[in-house]
């Protein structure tokens, strides 16, 4: 896995770490191994669901790294390939595929969470322009993004029905962003308001006032993302149990400590049996089916999997566990990124609205 650091994550202003980085890049947006399924006059390869696991495979097979990790190829390009006009999809998708826009996510406001279609943020009409004033919250990268697609409200008449979904670009006068530092001490997200900003309405995906079905079908796929554990960055991908032993070493062969022993077997059954909902996942999403229901599930647990493991990880590394600082003075991954997990509960929608939906959708709970 690699550091934050290392992440290619494209657009206009984005520095690579290496020429090596940006051979990769361009080498794979070539052939479209950026956005594999996505169709060639997008800037994908046109592959199927069956096919792009091969690849996927395949590149896993030699230790490739992603060329591209971007919330543009796992959140805007399957919305507006969906919902986009012919030109929205001409104009935005084939920048993305490329790693040259970087995009960020405007839903959440100070007081619209959990409670999204609360949203406040007003796109008022102006002849062919909307003009937006309000403030969204704890939009990741935003400091770092080119262009920010937004939820904001075009008709105050009715909550659902009078949200829509517009692209704009973070250059454009009115826009400021705020950095907020987390409890890690990294400061990945911000604070965006937004003053008499003036987008055109062709911006606009999927019409006046139906943002809120693109949100979530957006949401469904964040949800996927998330729960398949590929937002859950950590400097070590390393197998919890070889992890865990290179922390407490072994005694005749294993793990001395029962307790222990017990929860690392227990966790490895688990996430074998994840990964295999997540493949099968993966294969019905990419194959046109999927619900969002399926998505909640797999957010839900893929989170407390991963939290276990951290909680696992820094019983095993005891009072260590809690270094900050190197001996050489350097950041520690460990305690950084436990810290970090304790985010998963709550990024693309808490773990509470996740069993919320699971109750009422699959469950079918009276009173849900
Ligand atoms: C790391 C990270 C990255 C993020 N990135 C982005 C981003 O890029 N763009 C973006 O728009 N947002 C982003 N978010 C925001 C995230 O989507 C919200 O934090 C989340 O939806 C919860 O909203 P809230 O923080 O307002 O909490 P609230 O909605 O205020 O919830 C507070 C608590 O009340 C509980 N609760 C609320 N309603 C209910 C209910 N009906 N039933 C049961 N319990 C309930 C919640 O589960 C939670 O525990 C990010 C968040 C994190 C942590």
């Amino acid at each position: 896995m690699q550091s934050d650091r290392e992440i290619c994550w494209g657009g206009r202003d984005f520095k690579f770490i290496s020429d090596a980085q940006r051979d990769w890049l361009r080498a794979c947006a070539s052939r479209g191994f950026t956005v594999p399924t996505w169709p060639q006059a997008y800037g994908g390869a046109g592959l199927d669901a069956q096919q792009a696991k091969v690849l996927e495979q395949e590149m896993a097979a030699i230790d490739a790294r992603p060329p591209l990790v971007s919330f543009g190829v796992s959140m805007l390009g399957p919305a507006l390939l969906h919902f986009g006009t012919d030109e929205q999809k001409a104009s935005y998708l084939p920048p993305i595929a490329r790693g040259e826009i970087r995009w960020c996510q405007g839903y959440s406001e100070p007081n619209s969470g959990s409670d999204l279609a609360s949203l406040a943020t007003r796109a008022e009409s102006d002849g062919d322009h909307y003009v937006i004033n309000g403030q969204k919250i704890w939009t990741s990268y935003a400091d770092h993004a080119d262009w920010i697609f937004a939820l904001v409200r075009t008709d105050t008449n009715t909550k659902h029905g009078g949200i829509s979904f517009v692209l704009i670009d973070m250059d454009d006068p009115g826009i400021t962003t705020k950095p907020i530092t987390l409890i890690s001490g990294k400061s990945p997200f911000c604070e965006v308001f937004f003053d008499n900003v003036r987008v055109p309405k062709a911006n606009c995906v999927a019409g006046e006032n139906q943002g809120w079905t693109v949100a979530k079908a957006l949401l469904a796929h964040e949800r996927q993302s998330i729960g398949s554990a590929s937002l859950m960055v950590s400097t070590d991908d390393r197998p919890l149990r070889e992890r865990v032993v290179e922390l407490v070493g072994l005694d005749e062969g294993r793990l001395a400590e029962p307790m222990l022993r017990a929860s690392v077997a227990q966790w490895e059954v688990d996430k074998a049996a994840f990964d295999a909902l997540v493949e099968q996942a993966q294969l019905e999403y990419r194959s046109g089916g999927g619900s969002p229901t399926t998505a909640s599930l797999l957010k839900y647990y893929g989170a407390e999997l991963n939290k276990r493991k951290f909680e696992l990880l820094m019983t095993a590394a005891g009072n260590d566990g809690v270094e900050w600082r190197d001996v050489d003075g350097g950041s520690t991954d460990l305690p950084r990124s436990w810290l970090r997990t304790k985010a998963n509960s709550i990024e693309g929608g808490t773990s509470e609205i996740q069993l919320n939906i699971l109750a009422k959708h699959t469950l079918r709970l009276p009173g849900a």
